[in-house]
């Protein structure tokens, strides 16, 4: 990545642009006491009548303190997905630039791409749900501006061999989109740490797993300052609302809960694993890095049905390539759980 170029990778309408300068980026209080008369808000207190800080720096400055970065590497979004568009929309001429994308995986991209006009490149997975890299670099074109690679991967479980991932950061000529919606849950170590190595690299997270927080959307991207001040000149001015920027800050302190239900998380993960090795109709169960399970049955949707009658959801991904008659098994409680297990056990044929 010696011949990087930012510019040469972003649109040209979005290289013009300058950010919104919203009433609350041009005043920024140092903490004394004002009287704020710019914004046109309601006056009266009552905790949210007031814009939210459209640079959420103090959720910035406590996130980028444990994740040991400067404020500058972060973006936050409402969820991840927030943050994929944004990527999108910076790099990506409609109909005239791709992205390339490795099913099975997070359908999201796929979306994004058929939202944003912007032609999706499919790459199949190796039969042991790696990148094949060769046929990815042969695939991308100097309009290939994107590369996404889920790791841990969603729906399969796996993380990705290191070595292969250092391969396309290095080889391939467009960005390359990391998404750690699990991390959290994996031994594996974030690619966080590779950012100064490859100016090409960005690096998503979500507070939607671990951290137990779907409901508040919030996505975090982290990459070069000069990547995230281009998606800073896109993004809404108070796409981050006040009530998730404070629910984010109180559980990102808390990090001790959140370690404490990961690995309760993990300890359950194990045992459902286990079990459903045990289950008869249950052909495969595959080795997972996320809170969740992909294990291959004799007949998933009859399977699914059978569950679903018994009043548990979980997904049927035998549609997805590579995923013929599998299933994915989110992990629950232990109680949950278990109301699993004796559902797999009763519809044993
Ligand atoms: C769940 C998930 C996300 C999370 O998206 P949010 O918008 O942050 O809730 C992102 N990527 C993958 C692969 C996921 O499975």
């Amino acid at each position: 990545m010696k011949d990087f170029n930012l510019d040469k990778l972003t649109r040209e309408n979005v290289k013009g642009l300058s950010p919104y300068s919203s009433a609350r980026d041009e005043y920024v209080s140092d903490g004394a006491e004002m009287v704020f008369l710019d914004a046109n808000e309601n006056p009266y207190q009552n905790g949210v009548n007031r814009y939210p800080d459209p640079q959420q720096r103090s959720l910035k400055s406590i996130l980028a303190n444990q994740k040991g970065i400067a404020s500058e590497n972060l973006l936050l979004g409402n969820g991840s997905d927030e943050v994929l568009d944004l990527i999108y929309r910076a790099f990506c001429e409609p109909k005239e630039d791709n992205i390339i994308t490795l099913p099975p995986t997070y359908g999201m991209y796929k979306v994004l791409s058929g939202i944003n006009n912007v032609e999706n490149k499919e790459v199949l997975l190796t039969t042991d749900f790696e990148p094949n890299v060769d046929e990815i670099l042969a695939v991308a074109n100097k309009n290939s501006k994107i590369l996404f690679l889920c790791s841990p991967n969603n729906p399969t479980g796996n993380s990705f061999a290191a070595e292969k991932m250092h391969q396309l950061l290095k080889d391939f000529k467009g960005l390359v989109v990391v998404d750690e919606a699990y991390i959290d849950f994996s031994a594996q170590k974030s690619w966080v740490s590779q950012l100064d190595k490859y100016p090409n690299l960005i690096v998503t997270q979500t507070l939607s797993k671990a951290y137990g927080l779907a409901g508040i959307r919030l996505g975090i991207c982290i990459a070069s300052k000069e990547i995230i001040s281009v998606l800073n000149k896109i993004k809404p001015p108070y796409n981050v609302n006040e009530l998730t920027q404070q629910r984010a800050k109180e559980r990102v302190l808390d990090i001790e809960s959140v370690k404490r239900e990961v690995s309760d998380i993990m300890t359950e993960k194990d045992c459902l694993s286990k079990v459903l090795l045990q289950v008869n109709y249950v052909e495969k169960v595959y080795a997972s890095d996320a809170n969740f399970i992909l294990a291959k049955v004799d007949d998933a949707t009859k399977r699914y049905n059978q569950l679903l009658e018994k009043g548990i959801v979980i997904r049927n991904r035998t549609t997805q390539p590579l995923c013929k008659n599998t299933l994915r098994f989110t992990v629950g409680t232990a109680e949950e759980n278990s109301k699993l297990i004796n559902a797999l056990n009763q519809i044993n044929n």
